[in-house]
C-alpha cells in the first residue's frame, strides 16, 4: 500500500502534493494536556494537535504517526510546515504564494531620501596612504556608525516610515566605497600637522602645499617600510646578516589615553 501511495505522490504536480498532504492531515482538540507553564489551558501556545493519515485510494483512511508519514513520502519535516500553517489558518487547497510580481513597500523617492542624508556627512580619503592606492574608498568619521545616522536620520525626519533595516541597505548598496573609519590610535605628528592643514586650510595654494608634502611624506613612509620587510626577508635567509628585533607593546595601557605618537610611546 504504501509503495502505491509513494508512486502516486510523485507523479503530482508540486501544488498537488501539497494539496494531497493538506488532506491527509488533520487539526484535532488536544485530549490530554500535561505539565505546562499555565494554569488556563487557554495560555498555551498549542491549541491543536496534529494528526496524520494515509489513504488506501478507495476511501479508508488509515492514521499513522509522523515518522511514518513523512518516510512514506520521503519527505523532510519542512514539507509538511506550510501545509499545516495553511491549515491552521482555516484553508484546505494549497496555493503556492511564491514568486509573482511584488509591490515594493519603499519608492524611489525614499531611497533618494536616504542617499541625500548620507551624503550630507562629511567623509575624506585615507589619512595613511596616498590617494593612488585606494582613491575610491572614502572614510567617516570614525565616531559615525548606522545606528548614529539612522538616530540622525530620524531627527531630521521624524515622521519617516523609512526603517533602520532600509537605511542600512540603501548604505551598503549604494555607498560599497565608504566605510568607517577606525578609531586613530598612534597617529604621527607629521600626518597629523598636514593633514589638518590641508583639511582646514583656506588659503588654496598653502592647502595644496600641505597635500604635497603630505604625499612626499607618505613616500618616506612606504620606503621605510619596504626596508623592514626586506630586513625581514634577509634575516630569515641562511648567512645573512640582518637581525629584526620585535616588540610587542599590546599590554601597555597609558593613561590618559592619547594617540599622538610621541605621547604615546614616551610613556
Ligand atoms: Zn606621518
Amino acid at each position: 500500500m504504501k509503495l502505491n501511495i509513494f508512486q502516486r505522490y510523485y507523479t503530482m504536480s508540486d501544488n498537488e502534493q501539497r494539496s494531497y498532504l493538506m488532506n491527509l492531515i488533520h487539526l484535532v482538540p488536544i485530549q490530554r494536556r500535561r505539565n505546562g507553564n499555565y494554569t488556563n489551558a487557554e495560555n498555551s501556545r498549542r491549541q491543536t494537535s496534529v494528526t496524520f493519515t494515509l489513504s488506501d485510494g478507495v476511501g479508508c483512511f488509515k492514521r499513522v504517526c509522523k515518522q511514518t508519514f513523512l518516510e512514506t513520502f520521503n519527505v523532510s519535516p519542512s514539507k509538511i510546515t506550510t501545509p499545516i500553517k495553511r491549515l491552521k489558518s482555516g484553508l484546505y487547497m494549497f496555493t503556492d504564494k511564491r514568486g509573482g510580481c511584488k509591490t515594493f513597500k519603499y519608492t524611489h523617492h525614499d531611497r533618494c531620501v536616504v542617499r541625500e542624508h548620507v551624503n550630507c556627512f562629511p567623509s575624506d580619503v585615507s589619512h595613511y596612504c596616498r590617494p593612488k592606492h585606494n582613491n575610491d574608498i572614502e572614510y567617516l568619521s570614525s565616531d559615525l556608525n548606522i545606528n548614529r545616522m539612522y538616530a540622525a536620520f530620524k531627527k531630521e525626519h521624524p515622521n519617516t516610515l523609512i526603517s533602520k533595516r532600509f537605511y542600512y541597505r540603501v548604505f551598503r548598496k549604494d555607498y560599497p566605497n565608504v566605510k568607517f573609519r577606525r578609531p586613530r590610535v598612534d597617529s604621527c605628528k607629521t600626518c597629523d600637522l598636514l593633514h589638518m592643514k590641508q583639511s582646514s586650510s583656506s588659503n588654496k595654494a598653502e592647502a595644496c602645499k600641505a597635500k604635497m608634502d603630505l604625499d612626499a611624506h607618505h613616500r618616506v613612509i612606504e620606503k621605510a617600510r619596504k626596508e623592514v620587510a626586506n630586513d625581514c626577508l634577509q634575516s630569515t635567509l641562511p648567512g645573512g646578516e640582518a637581525c629584526v628585533l620585535t616588540i610587542d607593546l599590546q599590554k601597555v595601557f597609558p593613561l590618559p589615553k592619547l594617540t599622538h605618537s610621541k605621547m604615546y610611546y614616551n610613556r
